[in-house]
């Protein structure tokens, strides 16, 4: 080759992997995890969302389930991938928040994430196996405390939403059952149709279709507000148990250092997924409601998660949780 061809060739190579690192991101699929089972409340919006940000970021959203001890595993996956915008994590109250207070944690959830996008928030159904001889909440509860022994209730772990919502109940009520960890409330709910196990605090977005269709019965909502897509289901105040509000919002976080570019697209693609009509209906259709727009933001999840840090680890500290 002589000499002015090989400098030519060099300098077209060199500019074809200049050209190949400058590609927009994204450009390959990204991968979604989720820190619970398939087929639970956190898999399920992650499902809804990602298929809707598939469109805005013109590639796949992979979802992956790492599950394990509340949720911690999976966040922990996150925090030591790559930080180049194609590992992203959901996660939601208690993987982000409560599990700081409870696991012995080799990560920082403020300082080892950043924040990309505060998603919806759901209440939780206080529901049980369909044959239960109580016809409302106070019944129910009256049968939990005279059978403790007997029945058990169902969480995706030490520390996850559903436990905290479990043990919120059983100091309400003096209702002391046994629980049966599992790796989401997913598998959870299965076994409760099946009668395997008797009763679950869970999130609305997963127990509701179920218990439209009848295969769960539902005694109370964690809030002060009816859910709109089911207005026969009275609010714990209504029931018999003012006060006791529970409200699992969401997020997306991406590991610490990850390019601020990649980090607008994404939070720019979960605002466009949420202010689509037919993701705003199925969200409304599982009980879950969307933050503001202006709050759907890396600023508005770090506010959100900074505050319900110093609400809620002084209650779990008090209650002693142990880590599985
Ligand atoms: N979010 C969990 C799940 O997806 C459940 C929980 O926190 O209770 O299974």
């Amino acid at each position: 080759m002589k000499k002015a061809t090989f400098a030519v060739a060099v300098a077209a190579a060199v500019g074809i992997a200049g050209a190949a690192q400058a590609q927009p991101y994204p450009s390959r699929p990204i991968t979604m995890v989720v820190p619970f089972a398939a087929g639970g409340p956190t898999d399920t919006l992650a499902r809804i969302l990602g298929e809707r940000m598939r469109q805005s970021l013109g590639q796949t959203i992979v979802i992956e389930n790492t599950t394990g001890a509340a949720g911690s595993i999976g966040v922990s996956r996150v925090v030591r991938a790559a930080p180049d915008g194609y590992t992203v994590g959901i996660g939601h109250w208690s993987t982000h928040v409560i599990n700081g207070a409870i696991y012995p944690l080799n990560y920082d959830l403020l300082t080892d994430l950043d924040p990309v996008a505060l998603l919806p928030a759901n209440p939780q159904l206080i529901v049980t196996k369909p044959n239960v001889p109580a016809k409302d909440l106070k019944e129910l509860i009256a049968w939990a405390k005279e059978n403790q022994d007997k029945i058990s209730g169902g969480t995706a772990g030490a520390g996850s939403a559903s436990h905290i919502g479990g043990i919120y109940f059983q100091q309400k009520t003096g209702a002391r059952y046994p629980f049966v960890p599992y790796r989401g409330t997913g598998p959870a709910i299965q076994d409760l149709i099946a009668g395997q196990i008797d009763i679950m605090v869970d999130q609305s977005s997963n127990s509701l279709p179920q218990v439209q269709n009848g295969k769960l019965r539902a005694f109370a909502v964690t809030a002060s507000k009816r859910i709109a897509s089911a207005p026969d289901i009275p609010t714990v105040d209504e029931a018999g148990l003012p006060g006791f509000y529970i409200s699992v919002w969401h997020g997306l976080w991406v590991p610490r250092g990850t390019p601020k570019e990649a980090i607008e697209r994404l939070t720019a693609a979960a605002q466009e997924a949420l202010a689509d009509p037919g993701v705003q209906k199925r969200l409304a259709d599982l009980g879950q409601e969307i933050p503001p727009r202006d709050v759907q933001t890396p600023d508005g999840l770090n506010r959100v998660q900074k505050a319900e840090i110093e609400k809620w680890w002084p209650i779990v500290k008090a209650a002693n949780i142990k880590a599985e």
